[in-house]
């Protein structure tokens, strides 16, 4: 038998990993194989919005394993993705609305783009520049890095990717020919970067007066991050589609296009499906985790949390001459460098704090929606030391 060197993987190599490998996690820590405890401000890159070991996970996964199904046929009906689905709508901008169940964040926006062009019989998509949709053939068309498009031209046609915040050039882009705009109402990956709501309101009324389907992508800005349910709600702007993933599951795959009345009434059976989509364990999962962040006491607490972050952030980078800016909202905060950021992720990870880039100078932070404010604390103090 050939020696397995202890550095080498039968995993596929398109992941940089670092650090120690984790065998255990509780609340806002992970834990390594030798012990050490991390405090995590990574959360799965915005998905542990519970953090780790959280008993609502841990009680609506037994509970739905008693029922023996973990998985059911789309062809049949099950309740948890019913309710779950009938929940989505009420919390969210349509009541007649629908909902469709995938199993990713680039799955939800590539169905959101179908249920566009079939609604609107037109084909074209617009999307903005620091934008990231996922990595599959549409979704990676309409995501604003050349550096992961180029390998695998052509994708998918017809997509344009215009200057953020450029009203001008967007007019330009969305004709008659348009079928949706996709925009992140608080870019993650480009940079943590908040949409000014007047843009937002800008886009609305040129879908309206274009025929096209207005998508937000709230994968990663979803579901409490920024301190309301949705980000969408602090802007005043309402989509005809949403798309949501991360943390829906509390950390089992699964992605959802929340569609209005007169998109989902475009669509029938036939149209789009998926194998695994909302089948009842994650569902159950997705609907006491949605139910536990949808109440008014937590969300008010994400926005407590997020103010001390955003002002202990502010001091830090009035305090290092590094730091050129910090933004985000609720407990999604970047902050951006005057040099890159990875060092400084490295730096940390060696003071037992996990952060993770978002582009090449920006550091960002998502922890668990859960942490304490005293794990805050502590994060914040180590990021003032390597940054210093
Ligand atoms: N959309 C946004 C805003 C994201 O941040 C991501 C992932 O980081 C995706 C889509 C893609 O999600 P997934 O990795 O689940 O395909």
């Amino acid at each position: 038998m050939t020696a397995v060197q202890s550095d080498a993987s039968a995993l596929l190599g398109v992941y940089a990993r670092v650090g120690p490998s984790f065998v255990a996690g509780e609340g806002s820590e992970l834990i390594a194989e030798d012990g050490t405890r991390y405090l995590d401000f990574v959360a799965g890159i915005a998905v542990n919005a519970l953090g780790y070991n959280h008993p609502v996970i841990r009680e609506a996964v037994l509970r739905a394993l008693e029922s023996g199904l973990v998985h059911v046929s789309n062809l049949y009906r099950t309740e948890p993705g019913e309710l779950l689905a009938a929940e989505l709508v009420a919390r969210s901008f349509n009541r007649q609305g629908q909902v469709f169940f995938c199993n990713s964040g680039a799955e939800a926006n590539e169905g959101a783009f179908k249920f566009a062009r079939k609604w609107s019989g037109k084909t074209e998509i617009v999307a903005f520049s620091g934008s990231f949709h996922g990595r599959l053939f549409a979704s990676l068309a309409a995501t604003d890095r050349p550096d992961y498009r180029r390998p695998f031209e052509p994708l998918l046609a017809g997509v344009q990717i215009v200057p953020l915040g450029d009203r001008a050039a967007t007019t330009r882009a969305v004709t008659a020919a348009t079928a949706a705009v996709i925009i992140e109402p608080l870019q993650g990956e480009g940079g943590v970067r908040p949409v000014d709501a007047g843009f937002l309101a800008f886009l609305r009324n040129l879908c309206d007066e274009k025929g096209a389907a207005l998508i937000f992508d709230e994968v990663q800005c979803g579901l409490g991050r920024t301190g309301t349910l949705f980000a969408y709600e602090q802007t005043g702007v309402i989509p005809d589609m949403l798309t949501l993933a991360k943390p829906l599951a509390g950390g089992f795959p699964m992605g959802a296009v929340l569609l209005n009345d007169r998109i989902a009434a475009a669509l029938a059976p036939g149209d789009h499906a998926t194998t695994f989509g909302g089948g009842p364990l994650v569902a159950t999962v997705a609907l006491d985790v949605l139910r536990t962040i949808a109440e008014p006491d937590f969300l008010a607490e994400v926005r407590a949390k997020g103010a001390w972050l955003g002002e202990g952030l502010a001091r830090l980078a009035a305090s290092s001459p590094r730091v050129r800016a910090v933004r985000g909202r609720g407990l999604m905060w970047g902050i951006e460098l005057g040099e890159p950021a990875a060092p400084f992720v490295t730096a940390a990870r060696e003071r037992r704090l996990l952060v993770l880039t978002a582009g090449p100078n920006v550091i960002r932070i998502v922890p668990p929606l859960t942490i304490s404010q005293g794990d805050l604390e502590r994060g914040v103090a180590v990021l003032a030391e390597v940054l210093a």
